[in-house]
């Protein structure tokens, strides 16, 4: 009276884990699914590295750019001392934190040692870095292809700010600062008034 019709018979659970080989086929649907699962929910993050001595609108531009090509954008500062930075670490992560770290999907970071060791450590697949102009680019070249011969998993994504940022860099703001210029068209205002502290 209760005996299955044969042609559902396979269909049943029991059915399915009677015999070894149904077992292994379950199995490796299981790890597939996981596999896909973990696929799934990994963050596409970047890291967005550099000085930010101090930051700019153009450096903001990038960054605007960048967080929305990823799930997280970590822009992190380089402990770089022989560059003899105008503000301290914590005076650039403070300026940053003001301010980049207040957009969405956006964090602030510093590292030292290798990029790429600190791009596998924050499991990033991509390094974002601006060009402006011709004369970037020999620079940023050599460093992508070396960082890609560290670690062929980290690409170096390459973005253009807006043209008016084309011809910004910290190094000019802080020229016209101690020049006694008005920057505060190129930087955020928290930056101009950290300027103007410092050469006022
Ligand atoms: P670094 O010392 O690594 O050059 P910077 O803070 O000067 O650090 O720059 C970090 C990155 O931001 C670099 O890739 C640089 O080319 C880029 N960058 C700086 N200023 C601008 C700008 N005005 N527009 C676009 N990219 C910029």
């Amino acid at each position: 009276m209760t005996k299955s019709i044969p042609r559902f018979r396979h269909l049943s659970i029991r059915a399915y884990f009677v015999n070894r080989h149904s077992w292994f086929v379950f199995l490796l649907n299981a790890l597939f699914i996981f596999q896909f699962l973990c696929e799934f929910s990994k963050m596409r993050r970047a890291i967005y590295p550099g000085s930010f001595d101090p930051i700019t609108n153009g450096h903001l531009d990038v960054i605007e750019r960048a967080r929305k090509l990823f799930d997280e954008v970590v822009v992190a500062v380089a402990h770089n001392d022989e560059k003899q930075p105008l503000f301290s670490l914590k005076d650039r992560l403070d300026l940053l934190r003001e301010t980049a770290g207040k957009i969405d999907n956006v964090r602030i970071a510093e590292f030292e040692g290798l990029l790429v060791e600190f791009a596998r450590k924050e499991e990033a697949g991509a390094v974002i870095r601006g060009l402006r102009a011709v004369s970037d680019f020999e620079f940023e070249f050599q460093m992508a292809l070396m960082n890609r011969k560290l670690d062929s998993a980290v690409e170096t994504i390459f973005l253009m700010p807006k043209e008016e940022y084309t011809y910004l860099s910290s190094r000019i703001v802080k020229e016209i600062a101690r020049l006694g210029g008005d920057v505060s068209g190129f930087v955020p205002a928290c930056v101009a008034k950290a300027l103007s502290r410092k050469f006022g």
